[in-house]
């Protein structure tokens, strides 16, 4: 891959972080909230506790895993979810605001509260 192509490849840092609450904009599960499992950057995809649950045939594989149909959760592209707010009770738009020790927090736009505890 040429240098110029895998600059242009690098996934933008997400504003979203494993364990956050968010909510989910859009699709069959508008309006959920659920917990943030995993955060796969390469594809900008999230995967959200108990949304999205999709019907996956395993195959059997010995004594430990005898197939049969499971439920797992399907990933969820980045921009169909917002991050909560504690405070809002809402989704919220997240800036950002850097602490006096030079770290930067999570802040919610409308309240100020900090997203990072
Ligand atoms: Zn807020």
């Amino acid at each position: 891959m040429r240098a110029g192509a895998s600059r242009m490849a690098r996934p933008k840092t997400s504003r979203i972080r494993k364990n956050d609450m968010v909510m989910v904009i859009t699709g069959r599960e508008k309006g959920k909230t659920g917990k943030v499992l995993r955060v796969l950057r390469e594809t900008n995809r999230v995967v959200i506790e108990r949304l999205h649950m999709v019907k996956r045939h395993q195959k059997p594989r010995g004594q430990q895993a005898p197939g049969g149909i499971v439920e797992k959760e399907a990933s969820v592209d980045l921009s169909n979810v917002m991050i909560m707010c504690d405070r809002c009770n809402a989704p919220a738009r997240i800036g950002s605001r850097r602490l006096e020790d030079g770290s930067g927090v999570r802040v919610c736009r409308r309240c100020g509260e900090a997203i990072d505890k």
